[in-house]
């Protein structure tokens, strides 16, 4: 295949990464960019054959790097962060050109949190991570957390790199090995982050990439028998296959899934506060599953929040996400792009009021897709049931805060909520009642690693973050001494 026509992206060796060499497979599959569908790359497609030599490259891996001294660990996570850092500009270009997400976002916040993923969970397992011991009738409880084996990676599109180092920095802290199958729309990040692991002194087998499709190459990851955990991020459906998968082998698991998040704007709340986090939820063309798709909004202020919201929306500059003026890029791929607008049509057709967007940008054709407000929704239509994933926000009224948190609850998701209020009980008595991972009070999105994360309901299984992720990545044994 020719050299990619986007200019400024550096060279990736798109082949497996298994045992410390790179490893191609007889099929492939051509990458294509969200920004004009231009081919970035051939990657290689890989299956069970390939699975199976990377499980084994890792599970050979395990017991060496298993028994390397935590400081030693520590040490090879900041020098993987280090080499993040001194390839920044690179991978921020990299992954703008794979997956359409806002270079300025890449470049201030989400490549250098993909860093701090690893600088983090090195720091944390030095620091933080044991309790004291404690003692029963004399006897003393010394708490191990001794690392699982072989943990199986699956990650989707929407913030490739930053949701894959989420998972793998605590996996290799905790000291377990990693396969890792990354979204088939941007495999490119994961590519070149396994060169930065290499360069850092990461041992062979303790780091693998297996390039593929969902159900051939992430199927025979979830299935094998060698695998000891599985950490997953992305949809609902996928997750039902993978738990089936997981089942057979009693493999424990972590899913982070998607959401259907309430905005509730009170009588009570700042206009201008409320209308800048509603326009948030447009950030990354939609495609973030915390977004709080629902805004819900009391009757008596929906008129101003309004007109805000739309004034506010309205001066959002949607094009090229090379640019760094652009705040909206175009949807991933033309199968998601099709599938935001079956939305929005059934939606329009079902009585739904379009007042802002409803449909593709026609001025910059391509997979751009105008941000949409829709109002006149019922609560049981499809518009405010499902996961949409794109730029679209539905407006609903409320009248009294238990007709709000019925409304942000009725909902099968759990995965977070935004209150915005200018009472504090009110904001202490809400959260309270709503069934969420995370409930942002007038704020959004502001993330501390140390906090547990993820979704009730069908937005997961378990938590992320801090101790929880070592929790999950660890078999925990209690050692009881006798005096
Ligand atoms: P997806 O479920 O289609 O794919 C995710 C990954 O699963 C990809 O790597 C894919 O190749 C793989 N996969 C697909 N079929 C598989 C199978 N049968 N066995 C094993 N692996 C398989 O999801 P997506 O479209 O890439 O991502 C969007 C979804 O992710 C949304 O629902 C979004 O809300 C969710 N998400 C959740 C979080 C969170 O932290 N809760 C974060 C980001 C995205």
């Amino acid at each position: 295949m020719e050299a990619s026509p986007v200019p400024n992206l550096p060279e990736v060796d798109t082949r497996h990464w298994i045992g410390g060499e790179r490893v191609g497979s007889p099929a492939t599959f051509v990458d294509r960019s969200p920004l004009d569908g231009v081919p970035l790359a051939e990657i290689s497609q890989g299956g069970a054959a390939e699975i199976d030599a990377a499980v084994s490259a890792a599970q050979q891996a395990f017991p060496a790097w298993a028994a390397t001294s935590r400081k030693e660990r520590a040490e090879l996570l900041h020098a993987i962060a280090d080499g993040v850092e001194a390839r920044l500009e690179e991978l921020a270009q990299l992954e703008t050109a794979d997956n359409g997400a806002l270079i300025r976002s890449h470049r201030r916040g989400v490549i250098p949190r993909v860093a701090h993923n690893f600088r983090f969970f090195a720091d944390w397992l030095l620091d933080e991570l044991d309790h004291p011991d404690f003692e029963t009738r004399g006897h003393r409880n010394h708490v191990s957390w001794d690392p699982a084996g072989v943990c199986a990676l699956i990650t989707p599109w929407n913030a490739p790199l930053m949701l894959a180092t989420w998972k793998i920095a605590p996996a290799l802290a905790a000291g377990n090995t990693v396969v890792l199958k990354p979204a088939e729309w941007t495999p490119l990040t994961a590519s070149l982050f396994a060169d930065i692991t290499a360069e850092a002194g990461l041992p062979p087998g303790v780091f693998n990439v297996v390039q593929g499709l969902g159900h051939e190459a992430g199927a025979a990851l979830v299935a094998h028998p060698g695998v000891r955990r599985i950490s997953f991020t992305g949809s609902v459906p996928t997750a039902r296959g993978i738990a089936a998968a997981a089942a057979a082998n009693l493999t424990p698991l972590s899913l982070e899934l998607g959401g259907k998040s309430p905005l509730i704007v009170f009588e009570d709340a700042d206009l201008d506060l409320a209308a800048d986090l509603a326009v948030e939820q447009y950030d990354n063309a939609g495609q973030v599953c915390l977004a709080g798709t629902r805004l819900l909004v009391h009757a008596n202020v929906v008129g101003e929040f309004q007109k805000r919201l739309l004034d506010k929306a309205s001066r959002l500059k949607q094009g090229d996400p090379r640019d760094p003026e652009t705040d909206i890029g175009p949807q991933i791929h033309p199968d998601h792009f099709a599938r935001v607008d079956g939305f929005v049509r059934r939606a329009v057709d079902g009585g739904a009021r379009v007042l802002l967007g409803g449909g593709p940008n026609t001025d910059l054709g391509g997979l751009f897709y105008r941000p949409t407000l829709l109002t006149d929704v019922a609560p049981d239509a499809e518009i405010v049931t499902e996961e949409v994933f794109g730029p679209v926000l539905t407006l609903q009224t409320f009248g009294s805060e238990t007709e709000a948190v019925a409304l942000a609850n009725g909902t099968k998701f759990g995965l977070a909520a935004v209150i915005v209020t200018s009472d504090e009980e009110r904001a202490a008595r809400v959260s309270g009642k709503l069934v969420a991972g995370t409930v942002w009070v007038n704020c959004f999105f502001v993330r501390d690693l140390r906090a547990p994360f993820g979704g009730s309901r069908q937005s997961g299984i378990g938590r992320e973050g801090g101790t929880w992720s070592f929790d999950f990545y660890c078999d925990l044994k209690n050692t009881v001494t006798a005096p």
